[in-house]
């Protein structure tokens, strides 16, 4: 049982909330968010949305405030970064999450972005939570790497008591004493996320892991554990890229992770295996269904 939660707790038989992105309903059905760590430049950005786009992702992820180990690394085109996931959009009509790092910057940043992502290192600045809360954009909350689950809800909590109820929760793993993987991914939250709390979940393997040989069996896997979305570094010459490249997509590699995220998600949702998990969090097979845009199908089938 999590204490202190009212807005954030699950009412016994609540149907998870479904948070609605320009018409992308997340909290419905399987949402792939995916796009480069950073915003670099145009043509990197605009060509990586392009194929995820075409490989069938629903909304496009890029940093244009980098939150760094080290104050020497790439910090991020800010404004610039920005101008450039808007072009982005309208190339490709995908929705942008963008994460924001400072109180002073979330209505502006706001004003370019779909979703104001707060990342893991910030989960727990309580300004920028009450800020994001009044800003009632949807606010895409990532896990922090040294919180529990009550510490998570209760950030959540933060943002809801501001009167914003749009908030999606984002698994992307913990510090562990394993050293293999950048992170130890935490799958068990999200069951455990849809016992006590109505807000969807999402997972971001590829923070969660920081391998790319481990990021497509973990999006499986979190899909099987009932997911409502995935979060996914993708970019278009991943040697080249300022932060991250260990761990982003080429676009092959994630369009082959589509196909196999669709056929599972076929199986899912013609099996009756996730049906009472289904019944329990209140949607129902159709709704559940992972649709992908023509160009995409017409590639695979
Ligand atoms: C990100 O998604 O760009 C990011 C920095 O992730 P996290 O906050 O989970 O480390
Ligand atoms: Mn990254």
């Amino acid at each position: 049982m999590i204490r202190n939660i009212k807005l954030a707790a699950r009412a016994p038989g609540q149907n998870t909330t479904i948070i609605d992105v320009n018409g992308i309903k997340v909290g419905q059905g399987l949402v792939i968010i995916a796009g480069p760590c950073s915003v670099e430049t145009e043509s990197q950005t605009i060509e990586t949305a392009i194929a995820v786009k075409k490989a069938g992702a629903h909304m496009l992820r890029g940093g244009a405030f980098k939150p760094r180990t080290s104050p020497y690394a790439f910090q991020g085109l800010g404004l610039k970064g920005l101008k450039i996931l808007d072009k982005a959009r309208k190339e490709t009509g995908l929705p942008v999450v963008t994460e924001v790092v400072d109180t002073r910057d979330v209505s502006w940043v706001g004003e370019y972005a779909d979703v104001l992502q707060i990342g893991a290192r910030n989960m727990q600045n309580f300004s920028l939570l009450r800020e994001a809360g009044k800003s009632g954009k949807p606010i895409l909350l990532k896990r922090g790497m040294y919180s529990t689950l009550e510490e998570w809800l209760n950030c959540a909590e933060y943002i809801l008591a501001e009167g914003n109820p749009n908030v999606i929760l984002c698994e992307r793993g913990i510090r562990t004493f394993e050293t293999y993987t950048r992170n130890t991914l935490d799958l068990s939250m999200i069951p455990a996320v849809r016992r006590e709390s109505h807000l969807p979940v999402l997972v971001d393997p590829s923070h969660g892991t920081g391998l790319l040989p481990l990021i497509a069996p973990m999006s499986l896997a979190a899909v099987a554990a009932g997911t409502d979305g995935l979060e996914i570094e993708v970019h278009i010459d991943p040697q080249s890229a300022l932060s991250d490249k260990e761990q982003q997509l080429t676009i092959p590699m994630f369009e082959s992770l589509m196909e196999k995220l669709r056929k599972l998600r076929a199986f899912f949702d013609e099996s009756e295996i996730q049906a009472e998990e289904r019944a329990q969090c209140g949607t129902s097979a159709p709704e559940t269904q992972f649709t992908l845009p023509s160009a995409f199908s017409e590639a695979v089938d």
